[in-house]
């Protein structure tokens, strides 16, 4: 998914001397497959909602489209990126920075609450481009200090946690002071289809852009269903998945393992038994504390607990590169949150095995729903408990 194509680099796409020496001087020799696609599509002016996995390079569509369209002699803000927490407009920021290196007098900040505006005041004055939470840019905005009349270029990035209700009063006012002409760019990795009657309503004939004709899941990932019998009772079904559970980790050579659950104290329990089945796992939720949280999260990526149980809490976003089997204990309640949990096995290339333990009859029906809307073609099935695990490779 991130596989460059081989004979095409970045000095066919008619960038700027500026970004491209930016490009090289930060590593990226070649574009991958949606900076190749939408790159082209974006300096032609259209306004665009790009679709693309996590980790395949999103981020340089819009920087690289930012870099090249902005006029450093301008001391006014040309370019206004928004993103749903600080840690990922701190990020956005570097790497503006990073392959914006080249260009003299570029001056890109970041706006975010936790800081005193007093720094935002002083950060305002000649920024080109603005990489902020809706928050703090719309209080900035309605105050007077940001002025929005120079933007021609806006940016939504993980736009379907954008549009959820708690930032969408935000954003609807940020965009209401833009001006008229200027190009809205989109981006995000799952697509839910209400995203696209609000994108587009702020959009005129966007062209959607994704990589192409592939499924929303990671090559790297193999899928499967563990197809279990039903049980009326939710705690016999919870025994019989269990067992499933003991079968897999017993047999599957793993480096390490995700479980994710629908319920706290499901993680919790089943925690407590696999321990008493010898099997050394820890968990996480939103029940324990902030530092609970994080030490658990962090044996993971440290390599000091195999096994972890975890509510969606760790769904997004969480970045153990040992992580290669992931369970679904629970089928999780829409289509992205199964991609992103899946999309916790195989980082980068890497490859996974995910494992949903499913109960025959309507739990099984619910599955498959959810998976039509995201084709579940690669999916195999086994029957428990007469099928055996699947291998590694
Ligand atoms: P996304 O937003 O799609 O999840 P990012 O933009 O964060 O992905 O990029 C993921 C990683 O890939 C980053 O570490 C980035 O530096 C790297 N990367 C992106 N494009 C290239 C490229 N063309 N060549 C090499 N590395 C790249
Ligand atoms: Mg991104």
């Amino acid at each position: 998914d991130v596989a460059i194509h081989e004979d095409i680099d970045f000095n066919g796409m008619m960038l700027s001397q500026n970004t491209l020496s930016g490009l090289l001087k930060s590593g990226f020799r070649k574009p991958s497959p949606i900076q190749l696609k939408a790159i082209p599509i974006g300096k032609c002016g259209f306004d665009m909602v790009v679709q693309a996995k996590s980790g395949t390079g999103k981020t340089a569509v819009f920087t690289v489209l930012a870099l090249e369209m902005i006029n450093v002699e301008n001391p006014s803000l040309q370019v206004l990126v928004l993103a749903p927490t600080r840690e990922i407009a701190v990020q956005i920021q570097q790497v503006f920075c990073s392959l914006g290196r080249p260009i003299k007098g570029l001056n890109v900040k970041t706006f975010i609450g936790g800081f005193p505006v007093a720094d935002d005041l002083t950060n305002l004055i000649g920024c080109h481009i603005a990489v902020g939470a809706p928050g703090r840019v719309k209080f900035l905005i309605e105050k007077g200090y940001m002025k929005t009349t120079g933007i021609n270029l806006f940016v939504l990035d993980e736009a379907d946690k954008l549009m959820e209700s708690s930032f969408q009063q935000d954003i609807n006012f940020i965009f209401g002071t833009l001006p008229e002409e200027k190009q809205t760019l989109a981006f995000s990795a799952t697509y839910p289809d209400e995203l696209d009657k609000f994108l587009c309503s702020y959009m005129r004939y966007p062209m959607h852009v994704s990589p192409g004709h592939e499924g929303p899941v990671l090559r790297g990932i193999k899928q499967f269903v563990s197809i279990v019998p039903p049980h009326i009772s939710s705690m016999m079904q919870m025994k019989i998945k269990l067992k499933e559970v003991v079968r897999i980790l017993s047999s599957v050579d793993f480096k390490q393992c995700l479980i994710f659950t629908n319920y706290q104290t499901r993680a919790q329990s089943i925690c407590y038994q696999l321990n008493q089945y010898g099997w050394p796992a820890l968990w996480v939720a939103g029940s324990l504390s902030q530092q609970e949280r994080l030490d658990a999260v962090n044996s993971l990526r440290e390599f000091r607990c195999r096994v972890l149980l975890s509510t969606d809490l760790t769904a997004r976003g969480i970045d153990a590169e040992n992580v290669n089997l992931l369970i679904n204990l629970d089928i999780p309640f829409d289509s992205a949150t199964y991609l992103h949990r899946i999309g916790r096995a195989g980082r980068y290339g890497s490859h996974g095995i995910a494992i949903a333990i499913v109960s025959d009859g309507d739990d099984l029906k619910k599955f498959q729903e959810l998976l039509g809307s995201i084709g579940g073609k690669e999916m195999s099935v086994l029957r428990f408990p007469s099928d055996p695990v699947p291998n590694m490779w």
